[in-house]
């Protein structure tokens, strides 16, 4: 997604689809969410409703996609995706929600970026199941109101905190998503190796799993990339050895740091002796979007505890200076 729509990226988003797992009891982790829903989605099957608004948000990669998948999936329902910067005009909305059948699912996809007048059509569509759509221009031009089939609209983003007060009221189920644990990615990785016919042991099962960022769709990437390495350098099983060798290859760093993770940190210990620094001076300096620090970027370096977040600005920790061989920042209590 980052890579915007370049072929590589597209090949890789068809290669991932391959890899998703469609029932909710293939999805691993994420304890907390899928126990609400597994009671929520049975609830309302028995009543024969559709299922009350989910919004998921997390990291990219997480598995939010995929969670609307499987709760259309167990529904027995259709699933219509779309997201919130390609539904530009209200009518783009209205054609959506017009067509659904009863109960499906309206996946919307990074929902904060929803424009103004799409919102407004959808605060009525999600508590009363109505539009309201202008029809014809100028004087001729009459409002309509158009009723709607039950639904359940599935928003994705990666902060709730973007999203306006009373589009994040509508939502009656509301699921934050974690970065996984080791053994909860080594159970995806030894899913995916298996479905991509590779031969690994669990030592190299566990070097991915390890270094993969918290997150399944990284694991995955980094499996794949692992499997050209092994084929093309070793034509054998994928043992600790292979994996870490390939993923040295990618610049993945044995505590799982890319070179942008890199690159942030050694900007803040280098260039502001540690910070505190603000976020659109550390943008600037690392060449990165603001948001992509913020949603990409930062969550999993703070997680981790190389990264501290302050009302003065970003701060590294001790284990970042660590990390790097470095002697913590002179006399800075961090
Ligand atoms: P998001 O929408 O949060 O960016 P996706 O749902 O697209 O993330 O997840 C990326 C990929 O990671 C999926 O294609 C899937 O293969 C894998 N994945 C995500 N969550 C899980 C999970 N809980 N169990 C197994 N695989 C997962």
């Amino acid at each position: 997604r980052l890579i915007g729509g370049n072929l590589e990226s597209r090949q890789e988003e068809v290669q991932e689809r391959a890899l998703r797992p469609r029932q909710l009891d293939d999805y691993v982790g994420q304890k907390k969410a899928r126990a609400q829903l597994e009671i929520f989605i049975e609830a309302a099957r028995r009543r024969k409703e559709p299922l009350d608004h989910v919004l998921l948000f997390g990291p990219p990669g997480l598995g939010k996609t995929t969670l609307a998948h499987i709760i259309a999936h167990e529904m027995g329902v259709n699933l219509r995706q779309t997201s919130g910067p390609v539904l530009e005009r209200a009518g783009d909305l209205a054609a959506l929600l017009t067509h659904l059948e009863p109960n499906d699912v309206l996946f919307i996809d990074e929902i904060h970026r929803l424009s103004p007048v799409v919102e407004e059509i959808l605060y009525p569509a999600l508590e009363d199941y109505q539009i309201d759509i202008m029809i014809g221009e100028g004087p001729a031009a009459r409002s309509v109101k158009l009723d709607l089939p039950p639904f359940t609209l599935v928003g994705a983003t990666t902060r709730a905190g973007m999203l306006t007060n009373p589009l994040r009221d509508r939502f009656g189920i509301v699921a934050r998503l974690e970065f996984y644990t080791e053994d909860e990615l080594s159970r995806i990785v030894t899913r995916s190796a298996r479905l991509l016919g590779m031969d690994m042991d669990e030592a190299g099962t566990r070097e991915v799993a390890r270094r993969s960022r918290g997150t399944p769709r990284i694991a995955n990437r980094l499996l794949r990339r692992v499997r050209d390495y092994a084929e093309v350098c070793s034509q054998g099983c994928v043992t600790q050895t292979v994996a870490d060798a390939g993923l040295k290859l990618l610049e993945v760093d044995d505590k799982g740091l890319d070179m942008m993770d890199r690159k942030l940190l050694q900007t803040v210990i280098e260039k502001f002796a540690g910070g505190p620094v603000g976020l659109d001076t550390l943008a600037a300096a690392i060449g990165e979007e603001r948001d992509t620090i913020e949603d990409v970027l930062e969550p999993y370096l703070i997680q981790q505890g190389y990264l501290q977040r302050t009302a003065r600005g970003r701060m590294a920790t001790a284990a970042a200076f660590q990390h790097f061989g470095l002697p913590s920042a002179g006399g800075k209590t961090i």
